[in-house]
């Protein structure tokens, strides 16, 4: 257990730049991590179903018991939050979204706090663990997490169960080990070390997923170097997502589909494709969603270690601009990013 000393709350206007879940989230994080209580207001004001959902509840919750927080306002759909952590705690915890809920989301709010944590911590989450507009398990587990363990901690990730929209009831695991954070630059991908793809079925023909690998293998003219993966599971419910995966030496990079009803096996797949092309279309090792994520671990390794380090990646999305903006107003360091190449962005990170 870390206890933390209470100074003055952070005001946070939940609407700022891209305006969603990840305010919170990031928030709730870095408030753990630095023991500074904030206020969260207009949040998700921007979104058709403005304020807290059920997902961002569940977060907090997580976040109210690593921290052993006093908290107002976590009620579904509120629009403002006040958050006062009173420390770290490691543990064994359990959160149940009760909905189709991103388990991987609620997870990356409490993670960065436990790498923290003055002893290892056992978390098992259930919801959605494959969502749209949401990194699926796979991704947490083959491209977050090997970059979160060459900082230093070491998290193992266990998909128990698959939980697809809308039905959920999808589980994972995670046990988390801490160790002082050290950063490192990420300029290159390295050498290509594999790539494939899996299509996973719950409840729907396996078919699907042939079909999605197919147009795959097509889209990005494949040899036999491929590996691919068709893969049938149960669940309550039917979904179906197919991730596309490049390894490289340095990072692992993922696209992901989601099957959809009344969208092809063949539509869902070249969506998918298309976004990798796009991904290999740039040399920069980091993807548009894992340079948001990689985003705030790396800030705090630097906020920790007091050095300098940068990363390429591709352009910024607004997610990464808005989490940036988030990152220096809590941890006061010095963000700056510049186009290097038409589709290349370095981002550096300075301590204060
Ligand atoms: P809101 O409903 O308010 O838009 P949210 O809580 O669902 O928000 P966002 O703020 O949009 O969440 O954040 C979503 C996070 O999921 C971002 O970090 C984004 O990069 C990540 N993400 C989205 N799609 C994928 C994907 N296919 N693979 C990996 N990560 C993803």
């Amino acid at each position: 257990m870390t206890e933390i000393e209470s100074p003055e709350l952070l005001e946070i206007d939940g609407s700022f730049g891209e305006g969603g879940g990840q305010i919170i989230r990031s928030s709730l994080a870095l408030s753990l991590v630095t023991g500074r209580p904030i206020r969260i207001s207009r949040i998700r004001a921007g979104r058709k179903k403005a304020g807290l959902l059920k997902q961002h509840l569940t977060a907090v919750s997580a976040a109210t018991a690593v921290g052993q927080a006093a908290v107002e306002g976590a009620v579904l759909g509120a629009k403002e939050l006040t958050f006062i952590p009173s420390g770290i705690f490691a543990g064994h915890y359990r959160w149940d979204i009760g909905s189709a809920g991103s388990t991987t989301l609620v997870a990356q709010t409490i993670l960065p706090a436990l790498l923290h944590a003055e002893g290892s911590s056992q978390i098992r989450i259930s919801g959605g663990t494959h969502n749209s507009l949401a990194p699926p398990f796979d991704f947490l587990a083959s491209c977050y997490l090997p970059l979160l363990h060459r900082l230093g901690p070491t998290v193992e990730a266990t998909l128990d169960k698959y939980g697809f929209f809308p039905a959920g009831g999808g589980q994972l695991t995670l046990s988390v080990q801490p160790a002082p954070l050290r950063g490192f630059d990420l300029m290159e991908r390295g050498k290509l070390l594999s790539f494939g793809a899996e299509a996973v079925v719950a409840n729907l023909p396996l078919g699907i997923a042939h079909r999605e690998l197919d147009t795959i293998r097509r889209k990005l003219e494949w040899d036999k170097h491929a590996e691919l993966k068709a893969t049938e599971v149960k669940g309550p419910g039917p979904g179906n997502a197919v991730m596309i995966r490049y390894q490289y030496e340095h990072v692992t990079e993922m696209a992901t589909g989601f099957g959809q009803q009344g969208v092809s096996a063949e539509r869902v797949a070249a969506d998918a494709a298309r976004e990798l092309k796009t991904y290999l279309g740039s040399d920069a090792p980091l993807g548009e969603h894992l340079t948001d994520q990689w985003l705030l671990l790396i800030a705090l390794a630097v906020w920790q270690t007091g050095k300098t380090h940068q990363f390429t990646c591709v352009p910024l999305s607004e997610h990464s601009t808005t989490h940036i903006a988030i990152i220096q107003q809590f941890l006061g360091i010095q963000v700056s990013y510049k186009v290097i190449e038409p589709h290349k962005v370095e981002v550096t990170l300075r301590p204060d």
